[in-house]
């Protein structure tokens, strides 16, 4: 009987369904997958819906996306950051960050590369990393500050390496890289000839005075970093799926090779959506960081009274919580007995690790706060428990 390629066999099934299932089996508030349980805004999707009813866009987009959405991808880049970008050449629409991430992974590295993952990683980075023939080469973020050691990182790279995966804001760890941090990374890759991929997904999840600094804006770095997006965070839409790369048109070049034979388009109504959404004013940005800074609070609050140390997170919807003043065990167990005894869902970070990495992560479970405020307060009155057990 035929089965799995070589490739796929050591593929479990991803941390974010099984905790789920369970967390759905258990009855349990999930503050698991980073999937908010509120809507996307009203007027974003009266936009699909006149898009969808308009006789003009349920037939394949143009491959790289459609021009509307490039140019308010591109608008957005020059709005935000300053970056001059070529709707026509540099913006490549893709199927969420998910397959931007993989596209740039096959279009921009070659079997045998070595391709730096900082840890802990988003789950996709290896998978990917793997299908492309490539080696995952890990440097890790040391808790409490969750912070890189620059020698570590000099020490990771090698003659084989050509690209390096940085997600700032950091997910699961709500870093967001400072200027020196960027600066380090930009100074090895630039000496090395290496490749940034940018994974910026939670570019306007920031709070307090923290600053997103894409790493493209440092200097030498834009010809040599791709910096993919989506829109699943900034309009509460992660079902929606539309995401995009951009950056230097050399660079966009090979992506979009990629690009066109996996999914060669994607969903073209929604693409009219989000390229309104995109150039909402500086208002509807604001307000997101107020609702986060909000949710954030009671997430804070609820881990304060459940006696679970962490460190504030600067951006993205979560936080990494020490359950090791509560429980003694993996954060497996602990994530199974918080889901089975408590009542609330959250993620072991063992799989954002490679094996002799893992113990890093090995006290600490990932909540998310993109939440109604319910569910946050709910949430908070279960963990509670955890202090009065621990008496
Ligand atoms: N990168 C990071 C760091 C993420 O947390 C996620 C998931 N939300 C993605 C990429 C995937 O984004 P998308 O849903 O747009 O595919
Ligand atoms: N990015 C989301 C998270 O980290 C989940 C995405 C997924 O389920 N693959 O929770």
């Amino acid at each position: 009987m035929a089965t799995a390629a070589r490739r796929v066999a050591s593929f479990g099934t991803t941390i974010f369904t099984e905790i789920n299932v369970l967390a759905q089996q258990h009855n349990a508030l999930n503050l698991g997958q980073g999937r908010p349980d509120f809507d996307t805004p009203p007027d974003i999707i009266a936009q699909l819906v006149a898009a969808l009813q308009a006789g003009q866009y349920n037939q394949y987009a143009p491959g790289p996306g459609t021009p509307s959405l490039r140019r308010a991808v591109a608008a957005h880049a020059a709005r935000f950051y300053g970056l001059e970008i070529d709707p026509e050449r540099g913006v490549i629409v893709t199927a969420g960050a998910t397959e931007g991430i993989f596209a740039a992974v096959l279009g921009l590295v070659d079997p045998g590369d070595e391709v730096i993952v900082i840890e802990p990683f988003y789950d996709s980075y290896v998978p990917n990393i793997l299908m492309a023939g490539a080696t995952p080469v890990y440097v890790p973020l040391h808790p409490p500050q969750w912070t890189f050691d620059p020698a570590e990182l000099r020490a990771a790279f090698t003659p084989k390496t050509r690209a390096l995966i940085l997600n700032t804001p950091h997910n699961p760890c709500g870093r967001v890289f400072s200027r020196e941090e960027l600066a380090c990374i930009a100074e090895l890759c630039i000496e090395h000839d290496v490749t940034v991929i940018a994974d910026e997904v939670y570019e306007h999840l920031i709070f307090d005075d923290a600053r997103h600094i894409p790493i493209a804006t440092l200097p030498g770095m834009f010809e040599r970093t791709v910096t993919v997006s989506s829109s699943g965070k900034a309009f509460s839409a992660t079902g929606w799926k539309i995401g995009w790369v951009y950056g230097h048109p050399d660079l966009v070049d090979g992506v979009a090779r990629a690009h066109q034979f996996i999914t060669f388009a994607v969903h073209h109504p929604t693409q009219e959506a989000i390229a309104y959404a995109l150039s909402l004013p500086d208002s509807y940005y604001r307000g997101l960081k107020e609702l986060y800074e909000h949710k954030r609070q009671l997430l804070l609050q609820a881990l304060d009274a459940a006696g679970l140390p962490y460190r504030v997170p600067e951006g993205t919807y979560f936080v990494l919580a020490d359950f090791s003043p509560v429980f003694n065990g993996t954060p497996l167990e602990f994530a199974r007995y918080l889901i089975s005894e408590i009542g609330v869902a959250g993620i072991p970070p063992e799989t954002f690790y490679c094996p002799e990495h893992s113990h890093i992560g090995s006290k600490y479970l990932r909540f998310s706060f993109c939440k109604n405020d319910e569910t946050l307060l709910q949430a908070g009155e279960r963990l509670a428990k955890l202090a009065i057990r621990r008496r």
